[in-house]
């Protein structure tokens, strides 16, 4: 829940920052001065992120696109007005909790190669694909890039878990060929009032939930899923499976 929490945020924040780092505005506007249209936006994954990037952007009147290798969010996507670009690439599918299963080398380079002509058409492209407990898919390579139009915007919001994008650094604005790269950690922190709203809410509910009110202690029972999972360490012992 708190990773969903700021994830959230942290969408929303993508869109903001990569809109400042474009030379066009995101609506359509039909001025006495000509009509501009409205910028073209590719979001890559469509998780916690990717959901709340789609709507800021829809929002903000952009014409928004989307892929993920979990063919159940295109409904997700559809709801908020933005359009899913299909790519086949075989047996994908998620995991019980929801997760992207790894893609097969070849599988990547089938996404690499049909989703490139989406972002050659895109002013901003967002990535936010991630596998659970593992290196970050590398998504977006110089050959894409190049077929990008000089002073369009890749934001790689994977860029602390190894980046989808060739070539992005944390915390850095790369330059090929006149796109700009975007690599910014700790994105949620742009909004920092709301990032810590939401952090102290789900700090919160979690001690409301497992408070004894007769013993005034937390009741760490490990046969609750919730204890199981946000417990790392207890009575001096790692229970975490995930960090033993
Ligand atoms: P995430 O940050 O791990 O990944 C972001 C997105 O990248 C996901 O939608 C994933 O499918 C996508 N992705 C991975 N490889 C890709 C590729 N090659 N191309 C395109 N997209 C790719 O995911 P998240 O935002 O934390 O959550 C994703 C889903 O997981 C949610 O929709 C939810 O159903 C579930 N979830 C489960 C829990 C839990 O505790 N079980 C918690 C939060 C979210």
């Amino acid at each position: 829940m708190s990773l969903s929490s700021q994830a959230n945020l942290a969408g929303y924040s993508a869109v903001i920052e990569s809109s400042r780092h474009l030379s066009s505005a995101l609506p359509m506007m039909m001025t006495a001065a000509g009509t501009l249209k409205p910028a073209r936006v590719f979001i890559i994954g469509v998780g916690v992120a990717g959901l709340q990037a789609i709507a800021t952007a829809k929002r903000l009147g952009a014409r928004v696109e989307a892929f993920d290798t979990r063919d159940v969010v295109e409904e997700q996507v559809n709801s908020l007005g933005a359009k899913f670009v299909k790519i086949d690439l075989g047996e994908t599918g998620q995991t019980d909790q929801g997760y992207a299963k790894e893609l097969t080398p070849e599988q990547i380079i089938k996404q690499k190669d049909l989703q490139s002509e989406v972002c050659a058409r895109s002013d901003i492209v967002i990535t936010t694909a991630q596998l659970f407990g593992r290196p970050a898919p590398q998504l977006i390579d110089s050959k894409t890039i190049d077929k990008m139009k000089p002073g369009s915007v890749i934001f790689d919001m994977a860029v602390e878990s190894g980046g989808n994008v060739e070539g992005s650094v944390v915390d850095e604005i790369i330059i090929k060929n006149g796109v700009k790269i975007i690599g910014v950690s700790n994105l949620a922190s742009n909004v920092s009032g709301h990032a810590s709203l939401a952090l102290s809410n789900n700090f919160n509910h979690w001690i409301c939930d497992f408070y004894d009110k007769d013993t005034s202690s937390i009741n760490f029972d490990f046969e609750d899923e919730i204890v199981k999972s946000s417990v790392i360490a207890f009575d001096g012992k790692i229970l975490n499976e995930r960090f033993q």
